[in-house]
């Protein structure tokens, strides 16, 4: 099971990381994005990879790679065909009006297909990719924290004590600061 910790960054803050592969704990060379969408706010941070997790990273199955390539050819052929069909078929005027009725059901089919074979793109991912991706997670932010996951204990010890100045602890109750309680909750309301 992955351990978390909580960082107050606000966006624009960087998060230290050490020099460690965050997937494996090897010296690191390269660097992975994280990034978490919520809603219209994504949240990215650069974090550090080794060499040889960054080539499992770049390493795509034969099937993920054809349903990658396949997607924007295929959400094409889509929009032109609903398009043309709904034109066809639907007995309204004018044919503007036709027209843009068909080209906004075929966007919306368009947008199915691409999701679809975005899904199956990713249940075809290398079982190693995957581990890769997912060894460092933003699992959730707000606008002044971010809370991450690492599967790999040494690195979460030591980015917790890399940043040890912005940790949100909510473990030992005698080491946090009651005033802090209070002006946390003041702000909540
Ligand atoms: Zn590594």
């Amino acid at each position: 099971m992955d351990q978390q910790i909580t960082v107050r960054v606000r966006p624009g803050e960087a998060v230290r990381f050490p020099g460690l592969c965050v997937a494996c704990g090897r010296p690191a060379a390269e660097r992975i994005t994280l990034y978490k969408r919520r809603g219209q706010l994504t949240r990215r941070l650069e974090a550090p990879l080794c060499a040889d997790c960054a080539r499992q990273l770049a390493r795509r199955s034969g099937q993920e790679e054809r349903l990658l390539r396949l997607r924007w050819p295929a959400v094409v052929v889509t929009v032109i065909m609903v398009t043309a069909l709904v034109f066809a078929a639907l007995p309204i005027n004018p044919w503007w009006f036709r027209l843009a009725v068909g080209l906004a059901v075929a966007l919306a089919a368009g947008a199915l297909v691409h999701r679809a074979l975005s899904r199956r793109a990713e249940a075809a991912e290398l079982p190693e990719r995957r581990a890769v991706r997912e060894a460092a997670r933003i699992v959730d932010f707000t606008w002044r924290d971010m809370t991450l996951a690492f599967a790999n204990q040494r690195v979460l010890a030591e980015v917790a004590a890399l940043n040890a100045d912005v940790l949100a602890t909510e473990a030992p109750a005698d080491e946090t600061d009651p005033a802090e309680i209070i002006t946390a909750e003041d702000n909540s309301v």
